[in-house]
């Protein structure tokens, strides 16, 4: 995508500091960190969310997640870890190419989340689920 600023970094076209670089996947430092050592897991090609994507290279690019995770998790001697994906803009996606962000978390931290755990009235819960089972793709 010739605009994208991922599709540029990946194509070395803006620099990164580059973490991981496979036929699938890259990996660099988030340049506006949420804490130090914060880590952005994207495809090379350009997806604009993650629903776009082909399950096989959605798989071939999580796999690098546990490893990412842990070596975040090692250099930085942080106590948790974050992996967020925002999809849309009103999930907050400001760059329209899939990534993961991987945070490293510590007790009193910058970072909070509002989490406004609701309920469910009498049968929602199990009619949407099943709605859901009906929506996904034979062999999901
Ligand atoms: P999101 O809000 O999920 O779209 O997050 C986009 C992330 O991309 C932010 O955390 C930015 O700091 C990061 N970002 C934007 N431009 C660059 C860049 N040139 N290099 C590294 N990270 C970037
Ligand atoms: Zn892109």
């Amino acid at each position: 995508m010739a605009d994208c600023i991922f599709c540029k970094i990946v194509a070395g076209e803006i620099p990164c500091e580059k973490i991981l670089d496979t036929d699938v996947a890259f990996a660099f430092m988030d340049i506006g960190p949420l804490a130090e050592g914060h880590v952005l897991l994207i495809p090379r090609a350009h997806y604009e969310t993650l629903d776009a994507m082909p399950a096989e290279e959605a798989g071939a690019l999580l796999r690098h997640l546990p490893a990412l995770v842990n070596a975040v998790r090692d250099v930085t001697g942080c106590e948790g870890v974050n992996v967020l994906q925002n999809n849309g803009r009103v999930a907050h996606q400001v760059v329209p190419h899939v990534h993961f962000h991987v945070i490293p978390r510590n007790p009193g931290d910058e970072f909070h989340f509002n989490w406004p755990a609701g309920e469910y009235g009498e049968g929602r819960m199990q009619d949407l689920g099943e709605a859901i089972r009906r929506a996904l793709p034979r062999g999901s």
